[in-house]
C-alpha cells in the first residue's frame, strides 16, 4: 500500500447490473489530506465513492483501508474508521437534532465543538431544520466519531455559499486531525480551495489529477477541457 494512504482505489471497476461505469480507476487519500474527486454530472463520481463506502459491489479491483484490503459492506467498513456521507441527507427527520447526534457513536460534546450552532437546536425534530443546518447535523456526527477516513459525496447539495463554506471549514479540521478526507463536489473552485489534491474523472476515468494548487492555476483550462457543463464555484479565484 502507498505510504500514509487511509484508502486507496486500486485497477478499481464498477457498475450497475453488467454495465461499468467506472473503468480501472486508481485513486489514493493520505492521512491528513483533503482530496477532492471531480467531473460532470454523470462522471461517475457517486458510483467510485459508493465502491469505496461498501455500497456497491466493484466488478473488478480492490478497496484498501487502512492498510487492509477490504471487501465486505459498509456498516463493517465504519467499523474499520470508514464514514460515508452520502448525497441523500441521511437525518432521522422524525428525531430531535440530540438524538441524531446519539445515533453517531461519536460524543455530542464533540459534535457541538464542531457545530456550536447546533447547541440551539438540539432539541428541535432534524425534519424543522433547515437543509444547512441537517447537514451539519450529518456532518457533525460522522466527524464527531473521529473516523479515520470521511468520505463527502455532495456536501453542498442545495446548500447556500456561507453554509458550504462553514463545511467545507469543518472537513479540512478534520484533515488537520488527521482523517483522510475524500470530498465529491459540484462546486469545482470551491472544492480546490479546501482540497490539497484532486483528481477529475470523466466517463468513468481518471483524466486528470495533480495538487489542488497547480489545477487551480489552470482552471480556466480544465473547465473548458473536462468539466464543461459543470456548475462553476462560487468562490472567485
Ligand atoms: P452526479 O454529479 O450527477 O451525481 P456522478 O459523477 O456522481 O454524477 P454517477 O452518479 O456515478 O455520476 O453516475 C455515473 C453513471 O452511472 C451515469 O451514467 C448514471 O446514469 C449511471 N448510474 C448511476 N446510478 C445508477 C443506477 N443506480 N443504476 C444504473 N445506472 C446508474
Amino acid at each position: 500500500m502507498t505510504t500514509d494512504a487511509v484508502l486507496e482505489a486500486r485497477s478499481l471497476t464498477v457498475g450497475y447490473g453488467a454495465m461499468p461505469v467506472v473503468h480501472d480507476l486508481d485513486l489514493v487519500v493520505r492521512k491528513g489530506e483533503v482530496v477532492a474527486l471531480l467531473g460532470v454530472n454523470g462522471a461517475g463520481k457517486t458510483t467510485t465513492v459508493r465502491a469505496l463506502a461498501g455500497d456497491l459491489k466493484p466488478f473488478a479491483g480492490e478497496v484498501w483501508l487502512n492498510g487492509r484490503r477490504v471487501t465486505g459492506p459498509a456498516h463493517r467498513r465504519a467499523k474499520q474508521g470508514m464514514r460515508y456521507i452520502s448525497e441523500e441527507r441521511s437525518v432521522f427527520m422524525g428525531l430531535s437534532a440530540s438524538d441524531n447526534l446519539r445515533l453517531g457513536h461519536g460524543q455530542r460534546q464533540r459534535c457541538l465543538e464542531l457545530f456550536p450552532e447546533l447547541k440551539p437546536l438540539l432539541g428541535r425534530k432534524a425534519a424543522l431544520l433547515s437543509g444547512g443546518e441537517q447537514q451539519m447535523l450529518t456532518l457533525a456526527r460522522a466527524l464527531s466519531a473521529q473516523p479515520e477516513v470521511l468520505l463527502a459525496d455532495e456536501l453542498s447539495l442545495g446548500l447556500a455559499p456561507l453554509v458550504l463554506e462553514r463545511l467545507l471549514l469543518a472537513v479540512r479540521a478534520a484533515a488537520a486531525a488527521g482523517a483522510g478526507v475524500l470530498l465529491v463536489e459540484q462546486h469545482v473552485r470551491d472544492a480546490l480551495e479546501v482540497a490539497d489534491r484532486a483528481y477529475i474523472i470523466s466517463h468513468g476515468k481518471v483524466v486528470l489529477q495533480g495538487d489542488a494548487k497547480d489545477l487551480k492555476d489552470r482552471i480556466g483550462e480544465i473547465e473548458g477541457t473536462y468539466l464543461a457543463g459543470a456548475e462553476l464555484g462560487l468562490t472567485e479565484a
